[in-house]
């Protein structure tokens, strides 16, 4: 280790995105792997909107000039697609924030005013990972404050925690349906004051187990005090459907992190943004780095958008398709198959008298990657993502395969 190098980080291994194998192929090269561990959307852009981007790098983008720096036309993008998920109509320019509710003076009194998201409460990063990191900074750094995680859950916070020397507490799941056990949580907050926990980070669905939060965890959220961050990542928004976008006006310290890596098809350019009170946000414009996003990926990721009608187009495909691999996979009297709110399944396997059912997972995992389909094994289970139908037919088959041996 060189001397120069701070001691804590040598205890620390680097993140491997795919410990299965390496990326497309195995290494009998003539096999196209199925890559089903990192929850990517399986299909690339059409042909044709590839060609259209590409005309736009050719035509719009001076590769010697630096990026818009303020990422403004893909933050004004990102608001009125949000404020769609939230169906409120798109901003008139100049208009106020608070849009009129539609239906006002209806017969069910006076409806819940909604509140139009602006361009002043995102911020874009390099990843939601960047994100995440400048959200740490912002509130734990240099003892200020720890994490609270329950697991299993994403395992980036913990160790973009870990590497700026941030502690990280946690509690675990239920075993069951793996909602938070909410005292455990509540303890383990309390009990840990030196120094006090500054952001709690929840997934919404959860990545590996694929649940969504439930109205007990939302209520506790909406009860921690107001020095505690609220991060909810909702990576998976457009396979659940369900967001705490339309809360965050009550919750100034709540945060909503989403990527275009999933749904968008987008996991190639390195594009996150969070949804936030206006103060928060402008903390992160001052944390990251000047020119954090390359004109490319603003570029793909306001061409996403203008086009998202075409990309999301598939997500009734994955959802379908999901379940008939819960369908099929839940007939293995040895596996327990959860449900899932996401693109990605999550199981166990029952292990016999005697048995490891951890060993088994990594027996399985390897199994399925030597005959070409990458899964992660992670949070004492095995995380699957929905694949193409070809993709998950195999999935179905050589799990089949290895569980009846
Ligand atoms: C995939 C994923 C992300 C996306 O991270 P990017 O850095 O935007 O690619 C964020 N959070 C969770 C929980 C994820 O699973």
């Amino acid at each position: 280790m060189l001397p120069f190098i701070r001691k804590d980080l040598a205890e620390l291994t680097a993140y491997t995105p795919h410990p299965g194998g390496a990326s497309g192929e195995s290494a009998h090269s003539e096999i196209v792997l199925d890559r089903l561990d990192t929850n990517e959307c399986p299909y690339d852009l059409p042909e044709e909107l590839k060609q259209k981007l590409a005309w736009t790098y050719q035509q719009l983008i001076e590769t010697n000039r630096y990026p818009d720096g303020g990422h403004a036309a893909l933050k004004e993008a990102i608001a009125q697609y949000v404020n769609e998920g939230l169906n409120i109509p798109p901003l008139v320019k100049g208009d106020l924030l608070n849009v009129p509710p539609l239906n006002k003076g209806g017969l069910g009194g006076v409806p819940e005013p909604k509140t139009a998201i602006t361009a002043d409460n995102i911020s874009v990063g390099n990843g939601s990972d960047e994100l995440i990191r400048s959200l740490l900074i912002a509130t734990c750094l240099g003892g200020a404050g720890s994490i609270f995680v329950a697991n299993p859950t994403f395992s980036m916070y913990g160790i973009t925690a870990t590497t700026l020397g941030i502690p990280v507490v946690s509690a675990r799941r239920r075993e069951d349906n793996f909602a938070i056990d909410i005292n455990a949580a509540k303890r383990a907050i309390d009990q840990n004051q030196n120094p006090p926990v500054r952001i709690v980070f929840v997934v919404h669905p959860n990545s590996p187990t694929a649940n969504a939060l439930t109205i007990n965890e939302i209520e506790w959220l909406s009860s921690l005090p107001e020095n505690i961050l609220v991060v909810i990542d909702e990576a998976y928004f457009e396979f659940s459907q369900n967001t705490l976008a339309d809360r965050l006006h009550q919750h100034p310290n709540w945060i909503i992190l989403r990527t275009f890596s999933k749904a968008f098809r987008l996991a190639s350019m390195r594009v996150g943004y969070a949804i936030a009170h206006p103060e928060l946000t402008a903390t992160l414009e001052k944390i990251r780095l000047p020119y954090n996003l390359p004109s490319f990926s603003q570029t793909a990721a306001e061409f996403a958008l203008a086009q998202r009608q075409l990309l999301l187009a598939v997500i009734p495909e994955t959802i379908s398709e999901r379940a008939k691999l819960i369908a099929a996979l839940t007939q293995h009297q040895k596996l327990q198959v959860w449900p899932s709110a996401a693109n990605f399944l999550y199981l166990r396997v029952k292990a016999a008298e005697g048995e490891s059912a951890e060993q088994k997972h990594q027996q399985i995992m390897q199994q399925l990657k030597a005959q070409g389909t990458l899964i992660r094994h992670t949070g004492g289970g095995l995380r699957i993502t929905v694949g193409t139908p070809d993709e998950n037919v195999r999935t179905c088959d050589r799990l089949a395969a290895i569980l009846t041996y």
